[in-house]
């Protein structure tokens, strides 16, 4: 069988994700589980079930999702409940909902049908210096996949990009990705290793070596990507904190990404929870003093 990847969206016309027009391939499965995931939906490797209640037209359909549904995940007293945890994906309730108040999230697809998607915008890539980017949930967890995916991008002369959290194999990521990257931004989020673990379920020991390994390597492009998360990432001892670690590599930029409370719609849809849930966006004072504060240590 064709190696397969396992994603959950192909966004085109990405313009945030590197340089030029971009196509940008969410890959499924991620080692981390930060509290304020902008991307829930690519935190697991399996396939999920998606409900958007806002969507749910039950007149228009007589509930058949409910007849269909063999596992009895679904339900149906005033409103439709679905019990996320039984649903074993086997699709039968999508084909029926005729308001897409039930989708899938995730996907398998092969490495021609993939090079086949991006490729449509080869085009556009060339004329705005453009190109690819791997994200996700995290890409380097598929690194077989990924490796000849980049490659087979590579042959084909298209620029190609990586957003990661940086915890991965750091041999195998140099084997199967790195040759054929030319740009990578690496995640920082947390200097504290106590903080590391509570809010993003891992050490940050590993993420912190792979930062210095490729910055001194010094054959890739390696953009460092701040998540300003208040009261977590945005707090002035970790701004600081990071600052004075890139200072000690010789770096002096950094992109710093405002936060964004989007992610919390899609909570609801997965049946997810969070310990962390702010809902409003960052204020522009709020915002401002971040950046100023974390440039004064660089
Ligand atoms: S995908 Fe299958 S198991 Fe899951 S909710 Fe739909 S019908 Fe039920
Ligand atoms: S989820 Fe879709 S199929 Fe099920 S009741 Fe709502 S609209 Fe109907």
């Amino acid at each position: 069988m064709d190696l397969q990847a396992h994603v959950f969206d192909i966004k085109r016309d990405c313009s945030e994700d590197g340089p030029g027009i971009r196509t940008t391939v969410f890959f499924k499965g991620c080692p981390l589980s930060c509290v304020w995931c902008q991307n829930p939906e690519g935190k697991n490797d399996v396939s999920v079930v998606s409900y958007n209640e806002s969507l749910c037209k039950p007149a228009q359909c007589d509930v058949a999702c409910v007849s269909v549904c063999e596992t009895h995940c679904l339900s149906f007293v005033d409103k439709l409940y679905v019990d996320f945890e039984q649903c074993v994906r086997c699709d039968k309730c999508f084909a029926v909902c005729p308001t897409h108040a039930l989708e899938p999230v995730g996907y398998g697809i092969s490495l021609d049908e993939l090079l086949y998607r991006v490729m449509i915008d080869e085009a556009f890539f060339r004329s705005s210096g453009g190109g690819v980017t791997l994200s996700g949930g995290e890409a380097t967890q598929q690194m077989e996949f990924s490796g000849k995916f980049l490659q087979a991008l590579k042959q084909r002369s298209v620029h190609t990009a990586l957003e990661t959290s940086g915890f991965f194999n750091f041999r195998k990521f140099t084997d199967l990705m790195l040759p054929y990257l030319d740009l990578i931004y690496f995640d920082l989020k947390l200097m504290g290793e106590k903080a590391s673990h509570q809010y993003t379920g891992q050490s940050n020991r590993l993420i912190l070596e792979n930062f210095e390994k490729l910055v001194q390597d010094n054959s890739i492009n390696v953009i460092p990507r701040i998540p300003l998360i208040p009261g977590i990432t945005a707090t002035e001892k970790n701004l600081k904190a990071i600052a004075i670690f890139l200072k000690r590599h010789g770096i002096d930029k950094a992109v710093l990404l405002p936060y964004n409370p989007l992610w919390t719609d899609k909570l609801k849809y997965l049946g997810l929870k969070s310990s962390y849930e702010r809902h409003n966006f960052m204020s522009a004072a709020e915002l401002e003093h971040s950046i100023q504060y974390f440039k004064s240590f660089l």
